[in-house]
Order: structure tokens, then sequence, then C-alpha cells
């Protein structure tokens, strides 16, 4: 017996989606038109797609699917902030969140189960990796929200901005990452505009060579440090990747125009935070386009760091904001549901086998 695989329509781009009606002996522009049914109107099955004919539904029906994660939890914290853990077929989860604010409504979407980086400071490095999703995972994860977000009352909670700063690193998945944004860009996708959509980095740097050519969306770049010395024991990946040649990525990125690179900066109390911090991070992107992100640390169970005081967070501001630094501090939403920045953990068989090494380590130190 034969089983056929069938072909999920959302790891499709427009161009893949032709390629597919073309290879089925039909035309091209089908494309446009079963796009705007999924991420026009939500409609996921063939038999509603009422401008297809009775034999090209079956059709379908008989040689693709639109498979979507099954909504594990839905929960909604206080400030608004909803977060989702979403269940695939092998049965990995991951987590999606949307931070409503006054003029944009922001949806932070997971791009691979797990990490591989081991960050210091993030929840999601502690929990190890498992794989890469795929682009209909990736881009399932706006529709679901997209479908969710849309039955309320309340109209005005739509996205209009996506960041690629959910679970995972998104260089590390290029292809499907790169995809999934060109879903989200299309005007029979999400229409979301290039500048609306960031994607964030711990700095994969010939990555970011290769995002400019192939889609160049806002981007944000993990700093956290001023210098090597430091950078290398928060970010490991600076050891292969250091901050000088990071940089001339980042500036390479923008190029000449007004584009600015967003530098990420958590606030570790007594690690990251101290004057010459700020002044040393004022030298460092002295000749950077650049807008500086302080994140307050979020604390997970078994971390050794610190937030640091809203005093300390205040005078890093100011030091930079006084050398001309566009700074802004970023306000932690969704702590109550574990759904702020570096929170997201999912749930997930671990290939590195990192989180039981980690427990070890730990009950080491307790007895
Ligand atoms: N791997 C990518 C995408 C993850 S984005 C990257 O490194 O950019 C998640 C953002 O939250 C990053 O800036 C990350 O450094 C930050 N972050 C991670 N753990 C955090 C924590 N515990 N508190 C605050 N911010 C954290």
């Amino acid at each position: 017996m034969s089983v056929e695989i069938k072909a999920n329509l959302l790891n499709l781009d427009r161009e893949g989606l032709e390629q597919f009606f073309l290879n089925r002996g039909d035309k091209a522009f089908r494309s446009a038109q079963v796009m705007k049914w999924i991420y026009g109107q939500g409609v996921i099955d063939f038999a509603d797609m009422t401008n297809l004919s009775k034999s090209l539904r079956a059709g379908l029906q008989d040689s693709a699917t639109i498979g979507l994660p099954e909504v594990v939890a839905d929960q909604l914290s206080d400030d608004g902030s909803r977060k989702w853990l979403l269940r695939f077929d092998d049965g990995n989860c991951i987590e999606t969140v949307f931070i409503p604010e006054a003029e944009r409504g922001t949806l932070c979407v997971s791009s691979q189960v797990g990490c591989m980086l081991n960050c210091s400071f993030c929840s999601t490095a502690q929990q190890g990796f498992n794989r890469n999703l795929t682009t209909g995972e990736i881009i399932a994860q706006v529709w679901v929200a997209a479908h969710a977000l849309g039955s309320r009352a309340d109209s005005n909670r739509v996205i209009s901005n996506v960041v690629m700063m959910g679970m995972g690193e998104p260089l590390l998945n290029y292809d499907n990452v790169v995809r999934a944004m060109r879903i989200m860009q299309d005007d029979y996708g999400f229409g979301l505009s290039r500048r609306r959509i960031t994607l964030s980095t711990a700095g994969i740097i010939p990555a970011i060579r290769q995002l400019r050519e192939d889609c160049d969306v806002s981007l944000a770049v993990s700093l956290h440090a001023p210098n090597d010395a430091l950078r290398d024991e928060l970010v490991p990946l600076n050891r292969k990747y250091p901050i000088a040649e990071l940089l001339a990525a980042c500036k390479d990125y923008v190029g000449e125009g007004r584009r600015r690179v967003t530098f990420e900066y958590v606030m570790l109390a007594g690690v990251n935070d101290s004057d010459d911090h700020a002044r040393e991070l004022i030298r460092c992107l002295e000749d950077v386009p650049a807008k500086v992100n302080l994140i307050p640390f979020n604390p997970f169970p078994n971390t050794c760091y610190k937030r640091s005081l809203p005093s300390r967070v205040d005078r890093f501001f100011d030091l930079l904001n006084r050398a001309g630094v566009v700074t802004i501090t970023r306000k932690t939403r969704g702590d109550d549901i574990d759904a702020a920045c570096g929170q997201l953990a999912g749930r997930f068989h671990d290939r590195t086998r990192r989180r039981s090494r980690r427990m070890e380590e730990h009950q080491g130190i307790q007895t």
C-alpha cells in the first residue's frame, strides 16, 4: 500500500503555490485565490472555497492539506497580552504571544522548538533544542492568533506588527523563516509591510548579510554587552561572531538610508548595567545607526541573574540618551503568564539533553 503524503499548503509562499498549481496542470493565479481564502478569509476547508471549481476543490482535498497546530492553552494576562501554547503533529509544543498597545498589536512568533544558542540569561536556552519549525508551522502561528483575535468583540485587536522574537534563533532556520516572512508580507497573505516585521538575532553574521538580499525586514540584534569578554559569557555565539564584525554587518544591513538597527540589551543587576558599561556601549555604537532597547531581565526558575533596579535602568537610559543614542526601556508585558521576553519555554523533548545536564549541575550545587 502506498501512503501518499499530502502537501501542506501553509509551507508554500505565493511562488511555491503557483508552482504547485502549475504542476497539477492548473493556472498560476489559483495561488492568489487560495491564499486569499486561507489568510484573508481564514477559510481552511477546501469545500468552502467557492470560487474554485468543484473538481478542483475535490482534487485539493485529495492531494493537499492546510495543517494547523492544536491550541493546547490560551492564556490572557492582566495587561491584555495573550499567550498560546501550540502543539504540532509530532507532539512538540511552542509558544506565541500577542501584545496589544494603543497604536499597534504585536505578535511575537517562534522559529524553532527550543534553541541551540545557550544564552545564559534565557529560559528557552535552558529547555534545550529539538528542531526547526517548518514554514507552515511559523505562518500558522500568525493564522491561529489572527483567527483567535478576530473572534473577539473588540475588533481593534489586530496584528499590525510581527516580531520574530519568540523561541529559537530565526537565522538558524533561515529558509523557512524567510519564506514565512514573505507570506506575512504578501498582499494575499497578511499584507504587513517590511518595516512592520522585525527579525531578532543573536548575530549570525553571514545570515544577516544574506537576509539583506532576500527579505530586508527590520533587524534587531541581541547585543546585551558592550565588550567581547562579557558578551562571550552571556551570548556564547559571540566567540564565533564577535562584536566588531557584528556591528559592521549591522551597518551594511541598514546602508545609507534612515533605517536603524535595534540593539536589545537585557539589564542584569551587577553584570552589564554599570555606568562604565553604558559609556562603553555608547562608544561601541558611535557610528552605527542604532536604537537601543533596554529590557529589564525577566527571571525564571534556577537562574542566577537578577533584574537591575529601576533606578539603575533609568540611570543607564539617561546616560545613553544624553549621548544622543535613541533608547527606549521595554515595558515588561505578560509576565504573570510567563509570556515576557526570555520566558517562553514550550513543551518538548530536548534532543541536546541540556535540560537534564543543567538539572544535574543544579542538584550537584545543592548537595
Ligand atoms: N534568538 C533570537 C530571538 C530570541 S528574541 C535573539 O537572540 O535575538 C528574544 C529576546 O529576548 C532577545 O533579545 C533575548 O536576548 C531576550 N531575552 C532572553 N531572555 C531574556 C530574559 N530572561 N529577560 C529579558 N529578555 C530576555
